[in-house]
């Protein structure tokens, strides 16, 4: 008799990397960051469990985190120096190699689920500024005012780095709404608190997606590594899927995501040896700053980061959901 064999699936889900030492965090704070991790890997696993593909639970996952304003990423963005939310995202589908990117959205509540309709409704990769919100309303996506992603601690985080680099406060934006409790829990983790899922489902197909705000006080239209496929991410089925979150500028010139899919692929390396030779060697030689996750088409699972926290989880079929913050956790 043939023997069948288990289903197989994986998730892994990071909400950035960066300054969150033992004793940065508040217990409030720390409880409020694990539970949220916790959460959105729990949901992405829900959509694998159920036989569901890899790009599904990434996005599914990755909107929770976009909603959660602890993150930096749709509602708890970054503000640009002129004080505005300019999100980016991007979405690879590792079975076909099919991306999907958006960069500097400002009214798109969920950032992640247009680079999905890039790929799904477009001819393209990466769309960029207005026409990718316009796109992504074509497509029916959900539309709010920009105040949506507005928050007070990312506001305050603003006025900080503005300060620092001798620049002029914008005016707060019209209508930007009063503190609500979990907006104070949000902790000043740096500059970096990108969201990330990469997920490995039942088929043994592997997604990799990306959400972010960007860096605080950007300029120029500055668009970082999450929404270039290749540096902030990767996926394809004859290595890994891979997503960052770190200084961008260094990521895009390691081509981070697809560096560690290189190392499984050509230079067959296991996967935590591929994250960790970029990430703990040739990212750090740079002097970059972040982490990165990754899963691998037979389940595998992992991370790596040189920053001193990295909110993450991982999940999978018959394994226990875990979860860490700081270095010295597992
Ligand atoms: N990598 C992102 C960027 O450079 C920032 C982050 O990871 O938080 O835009």
């Amino acid at each position: 008799m043939a023997q069948s064999t288990q289903p197989k699936w994986a998730l892994v889900a990071h909400g950035g990397a960066g300054a969150i030492a033992r004793g940065d965090l508040n217990p409030q704070q720390d409880a409020a960051y694990r539970e949220a991790m916790a959460a959105a890997a729990t949901a992405g696993a829900a959509v694998l469990r159920a036989g569901g593909s890899a790009m599904d639970a990434v996005e599914a996952a990755i909107q929770i985190l976009e909603d959660d304003p602890l993150f930096n990423a749709g509602r708890g963005a970054a503000f640009t120096a002129e004080g505005r939310n300019e999100l980016d995202a991007s979405l690879m589908d590792g079975r076909t190699l099919e991306a999907g990117a958006v960069a500097g959205l400002t009214t798109t509540r969920h950032p992640i689920s247009a680079a999905r309709a890039v790929i799904e409704g477009s001819a393209h990769v990466l769309l960029g500024g207005e026409g990718a919100d316009a796109f992504a309303r074509s497509q029916g996506l959900e539309q709010v005012e920009p105040v949506f992603f507005f928050t007070e601690e990312r506001w305050k985080s603003l006025e900080r780095g503005l300060g620092k680099l001798g620049l002029p406060v914008p005016p707060k934006p019209v209508g930007a709404p009063e503190p609500e409790g979990r907006d104070a829990l949000v902790h000043e983790e740096g500059k970096y608190g990108t969201v990330g899922v990469v997920a490995r489902d039942s088929e043994g197909n592997v997604a990799a997606g990306t959400s972010t705000g960007g860096t605080t006080a950007k300029r120029w239209g500055r668009v970082g590594d999450s929404p270039l496929i290749g540096a902030g991410t990767y996926a394809s089925n004859t290595a890994c899927a891979v997503s960052c979150t770190g200084a961008g500028e260094y990521f895009i010139r390691l081509g981070v995501a697809h560096r560690i899919c290189d190392l499984v692929e050509h230079a067959r390396l296991p996967l935590q040896a591929a994250a960790d030779r970029v990430v703990q060697e040739q990212l750090t030689a740079l002097g970059g700053a972040g982490g990165v996750i990754a899963v691998a088409p037979d389940g595998a699972m992992a991370w790596s980061f040189n920053t001193s926290g990295m909110y993450r989880a991982r999940i999978a079929d018959g394994e226990p959901l875990v979860v860490g913050i700081y270095k010295d956790e597992t």
